[in-house]
């Protein structure tokens, strides 16, 4: 009967679509492939048909709804509201109990997740795996692998797993009660390879007046198990960080991670719908949700009086990248940016179509490596473009993907979290020396 129910649903969801073709000017995907199978009229027609019984769920079509970044470009243009995020997870959902999980996306996804025993010991095996095996780029990043598989010639580029990760270079469980708290949700990237966006994070909650907590027992926030149609294992991550966020006093609940901020604030909700108790306690947490730069644009805003004044004159030409979960999921572009204005010597140019996806969309790189790389290709075109020398943005996903379309460019243009531009900003240093 509840089966029935979501197969309606379902079918009511993709019955919407007008075949009007307006999100082809947006997709991404179809922009490389220039298939009708790659946009989201062609995906739901493709699915309507199935749910008829007129095509079989077979691996084709299985690849054809694995190709959508999910950006959500189409969803703010389409006429009818198709909410595709949610088509193609359902979509991939049933995909995956027909056909299982290909397996070496499941380990990933396992790893990635915190869902796999021993994640913390594996990664570190993984750190030298790294050393031993790949290629480090002799990039000023320094922090990256070129690793060769299954023959590709141009290789894949991985980040370096950092020797440390955020919960293990710093203890703030405990709370003082003097100051309002902020709970600072790390998420895996950070936690794992990028720990300096954390402390930076965590300096400027502090450095607002405010207590910063950082909780050990975090877990992954879920998106890339939902996102993979994984939607046990993305229920089972909500659920413990709905019990541990439950069980803890803050005032708001801060997050430096798009792709975070986007599942606490559009996919919990949708994870708890039938669920009124889990869905009560969630609402009340919600309410405290803030990415970063809303944070510091708001009840955080004594940052700025923070800033050091310099005498210096020189200034570095930065440029803003804005990511999907953040320009489309969370509607914020204007904070980041009014944040960047603020840091002194920085000097914010406009690149082209700053809100065009990178490519990266987690798990999707990973899956569709050959197509990630050609979206991320025109968005380093931009950059290159704006004649910048750093690029900003505020999700560390996003920072991976385009630090790796810069090396393959030979490009030396740094990249980096603007949060770490202003923590400096505000101790009176500056990397532009
Ligand atoms: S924009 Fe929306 S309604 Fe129009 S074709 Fe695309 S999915 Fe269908
Ligand atoms: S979510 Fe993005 S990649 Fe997927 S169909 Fe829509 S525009 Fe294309």
């Amino acid at each position: 009967m509840e089966k029935k129910s979501q197969n309606e649903k379902f079918q009511k969801a993709l019955s919407k679509c007008v075949k009007c073709g307006a999100c082809q000017a947006v997709c991404p995907v179809y922009d490389i492939e220039k298939k009708e199978n790659s946009v989201a009229r062609g995906k739901l027609a493709l699915l309507q048909a199935y749910m008829k019984g007129e095509i079989e769920l077979t691996s084709k079509l299985y690849e054809t709804i694995s190709k959508c970044i999910l950006c959500t470009s189409c969803k703010d243009t389409c006429a009818a509201s198709i909410e595709i995020d949610r088509i193609i997870s359902t979509a991939r959902e049933k995909a995956v109990k027909e056909f299982g999980m290909p397996p070496l996306k499941k380990a990933l996804l396992e790893i990635l997740c915190g869902t796999f025993p021993g994640r913390k010991t594996f990664l570190k095996s993984a750190s030298l795996v790294e050393k031993m095996f790949m290629k480090k780029i002799p990039s000023e990043s320094g922090l990256f692998y070129k690793g060769y598989f299954l023959g590709r010639k141009e290789g894949k580029i991985f980040p370096a797993l950092s020797k440390k990760t955020l919960t293990e270079i710093i203890d703030l469980e405990k709370v003082s009660d003097s100051l309002s708290s902020v709970l600072f949700f790390q998420g895996c990237t950070i936690n794992f390879i990028s720990p300096q966006t954390g402390i930076s994070a965590l300096n400027l909650i502090r450095k607002s007046n405010f207590t910063p907590i950082l909780l050990n027992k975090q877990q992954c926030c879920g998106l890339p198990a939902f996102f993979s149609g994984d939607r046990e294992k993305a229920e089972k991550l909500a659920y413990s960080n709905l019990e541990m966020l439950s069980e803890k006093k803050f005032d708001y609940l801060v997050v430096a991670c798009a792709t975070c901020g986007s599942a606490f604030k559009e996919i919990y909700p949708l994870i708890f719908e039938d669920d009124s108790n889990r869905l009560q306690k969630w609402e009340e947490i919600k309410g405290k949700i803030l990415d970063l730069s809303e944070f510091l644009s708001g009840p955080g805003n004594r940052i700025f009086s923070k800033i050091k004044k310099t005498e210096k004159e020189t200034t570095k030409t930065a440029t803003y990248h804005d990511p999907c979960h953040l320009y489309k999921g969370q509607k914020i572009e204007k904070e980041p940016r009014e944040i960047i204005k603020n840091i002194p010597r920085i000097n914010l140019v406009e690149m082209e179509n700053s809100s065009d996806c990178c490519g990266f969309g987690g798990m999707f790189s990973i899956e569709n490596f050959e197509l990630s790389r050609e979206i991320n290709k025109k968005k380093i075109e931009n950059i290159l473009s704006s004649k910048a020398e750093l690029v900003l943005t505020g999700c560390p996903g996003c920072i991976l993907q385009i630090k790796s379309g810069l090396i393959a460019k030979s490009s030396n243009i740094e990249v980096k979290h603007w949060c770490e531009l202003l923590d400096e900003a505000t101790n009176g240093k500056s990397t532009i020396d």
